[in-house]
């Protein structure tokens, strides 16, 4: 058995949007990925679990995703009744990107709801999308989580230093991945807390090196953070696992 030390991080992938998920599933649990499998609707719940039973490294989370609401009709019930299933929720968040923000009024609400849902359980996790949204992103998280033993992941971050300052001082953490270690978005990442880090690939929506993005891929995440951070790999790769241990031990 390997070290945890050697184990990598994907804390945010949609192992079910996969044409061959069942394989993606059985990949991760055979390369020991300590995977998150967001989800983007309630619907997806029962198979995911299904899956997520049979894996030592998969957490699955109950999703909803922004850029679906609107698409679907209202599956705040549904949220709820699965949300004392899990621990882990996502992908949940905002996106006033220019091909949402004619729902984003709607996402608000649906957002604000599942905040508030989890407020009341206690004790989530939370993969939360943020695009061109960070600022009520986070005064949602203010208002109802501050102070509770939720966490918040804020996954593929792409707010300004100042908002991550703010995040940070409630509490989030990031989830990184290699786009954001390209050159001009490597300072932002250079500038966050470092044991508020874990790393990421959103597969299958990026790629790397012309296809299409896969758990395993993190360990090229973890060369780039670690070259950004001016630390070596071995000392990026203990960084990253007491930052999960710390963030799912519920203590930080
Ligand atoms: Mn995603």
């Amino acid at each position: 058995m390997s070290d945890a030390a050697d184990e990598l991080i994907d804390y945010h992938c949609h192992l079910d949007l996969y044409p061959d998920f069942e394989a993606q599933y059985r990949h991760v649990t055979a390369e020991r990925i300590t995977t998150l499998a967001v989800t983007t609707t309630p619907q997806a719940w029962p198979k995911n679990l299904e899956l997520a039973a049979k894996s030592p490294s998969v957490r699955v989370a109950l999703g909803m995703h922004p850029q679906l609401v609107g698409q679907q009709a209202n599956e705040t019930a549904l949220f709820a009744r699965y949300l004392p299933e899990t621990r882990y929720v996502g992908e949940v968040g905002l996106d006033a990107g220019p091909k949402f923000y004619r729902t984003y009024e709607q996402q608000k609400v649906v957002f604000e709801s599942v905040i508030r849902l989890c407020a009341e359980a206690g004790g989530k996790i939370l993969s939360v999308h943020a695009v061109r949204s960070v600022r009520d992103v986070l005064e949602l998280v203010e208002r109802h989580l501050a102070g509770t033993s939720n966490r918040v992941v804020l996954h593929w971050y792409s707010g300004t230093a100042a908002e991550a300052r703010r995040a940070a001082e409630l509490g989030c953490y990031f989830s990184i991945n290699r786009m954001m270690l390209a050159k001009a978005d490597a300072v932002l990442v250079k500038s966050l807390p470092r044991q508020r880090i874990l790393t990421e690939t959103d597969g299958p929506f990026t790629q790397i090196d012309g296809r299409v993005a896969v758990p395993a891929d993190v360990c090229s995440t973890v060369a780039a953070l670690a070259e950004c951070l001016a630390l070596d790999v071995a000392t990026t790769m203990g960084l990253l696992q007491r930052n999960l241990v710390r963030l799912e031990s519920g203590k930080d």
